[in-house]
C-alpha cells in the first residue's frame, strides 16, 4: 500500500506507471528481488533502457523485512546523485512494487573479474581507476550520513568499460547519533568475509566500517574475483582477524597498494584512512 512508503527528504523522484515499463530477460537475483532487464516509455514516446528490481512476493504477500529492505533501498536511492552511485529512475506502485534503475549493460564487476578465458583480465590501471572512483562514491555516501554495509565487487556494476558504479543500497544504514556509527538491532544475515572485527563482535558499522569493506574489495579485484577466506568458517574469521591475520598480498598487487589495504585493515576503526583520504592517496 502506498501508505506504507517512508518519507523521502527529497519526495518521490518519479512514480512510473505500470503500463510505461516493459520487463525483458533476467539479469540477476538478490535478497529480496530478482532483477531485469526493461524498457521505459516516456510520456513524449521516447525509449529509455532500464533495469528493473521487484519485490519478491510469497504465496501470503512480500515478507515484512524483505518489503522494508525494499523501501528502504527506494528511499536511500533516490536522494542520492553522484557520477558513481546507480541512479534510481523511480518506483511502479504496482504488483508486485518494482524499482526502476538506471541499466549498466556491462553486469557486476565481480562477473566481469571471474569471466573466463578468452576474455582477458582487467589492467592494473583499469582496476586503479575503479578503485579511485569507488573511493569518490563512498566519500560522497559518507558526506550524506549513510554506511554502505555491503561493499564487494558483486555490488559494483559496470556501466561503460570504464565506468563503475555503486548498487545494492538494501543494507544502507544512517549513521546514528554522536558516534558515527550504526548498531544491528537483531541478529540478521551480513557478509562476514567483508566485514570489519567490530561488526562481526558488536554488529556496529560506520564509515570506518566501509573503509575495512573497501580494503577487501581492492583484494577482490587484485585477485581476479577470488572469494575472500575461501575455507575459512565464518565463526573462524573473526577469530583470525583478532590475532592479526590478513588476506595475503595478491601476486598482480604492488606493495603499495597492499600496504593500503593493511592500512583499511587496522584493528582500530579510528586509525583507518578516510574514503576522502583514500580517494588523494589512490590519485598519487
Ligand atoms: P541486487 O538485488 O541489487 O543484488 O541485484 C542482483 C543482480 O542483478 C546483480 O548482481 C547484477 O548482476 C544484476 N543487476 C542489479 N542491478 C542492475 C543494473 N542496474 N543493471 C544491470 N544489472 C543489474
Amino acid at each position: 500500500s502506498p501508505a506504507h512508503l517512508p518519507e523521502p527528504e527529497g519526495g518521490l523522484k518519479c512514480l512510473i506507471p505500470e503500463g510505461a515499463v516493459c520487463r525483458g530477460e533476467l539479469l540477476g537475483s538478490g535478497c529480496f528481488g530478482v532483477v531485469h532487464r526493461g524498457l521505459w516509455t516516456l510520456p513524449n514516446g521516447k525509449t529509455v533502457p532500464v533495469a528493473v528490481k521487484s519485490l519478491r512476493v510469497g504465496p501470503e504477500g512480500p515478507m515484512g523485512t524483505e518489503l522494508g529492505d525494499f523501501l528502504r533501498e527506494v528511499s536511500v536511492m533516490m536522494n542520492l546523485e553522484h557520477p558513481h552511485v546507480l541512479r534510481l529512475h523511480g518506483l511502479v506502485l504496482g504488483q508486485p512494487l518494482q524499482m526502476v534503475m538506471e541499466l549498466a549493460p556491462l553486469g557486476s564487476l565481480h562477473a566481469r573479474l571471474t569471466a573466463s578465458a578468452p576474455t582477458p583480465p582487467l589492467p592494473v590501471s583499469l582496476l586503479c581507476l575503479f578503485l579511485r572512483q569507488l573511493a569518490g562514491a563512498m566519500a560522497y555516501l559518507g558526506s550524506r550520513g549513510l554506511v554502505h554495509r555491503d561493499l564487494a565487487t558483486r555490488n559494483l556494476l559496470l556501466a561503460s568499460p570504464r565506468t563503475i558504479k555503486v548498487a545494492d543500497f538494501g543494507l544502507v544504514r544512517p549513521l546514528g547519533g554522536t558516534r558515527g556509527r550504526y548498531v544491528m538491532g537483531g541478529p540478521r544475515p551480513i557478509p562476514y568475509a567483508w566485514c570489519a572485527p567490530e561488526s562481526l563482535r558488536h554488529g556496529a558499522f560506520s564509515s570506518a566500517s566501509d573503509v575495512w569493506m573497501f580494503g577487501v574489495t581492492l583484494w577482490e579485484m587484485f585477485s581476479r574475483g577470488e572469494e575472500p577466506w575461501a575455507g575459512v568458517p565464518p565463526y573462524l574469521i573473526l577469530q583470525r582477524l583478532e590475532d592479526r591475520a590478513r588476506l595475503p598480498r595478491p601476486p598482480v598487487c604492488s606493495r603499495a597498494l597492499y600496504s593500503l589495504a593493511l592500512r583499511c585493515w587496522a584493528p582500530h576503526p579510528a586509525d583507518r584512512p578516510s574514503f576522502s583520504h583514500l580517494e588523494g592517496l589512490l590519485q598519487e
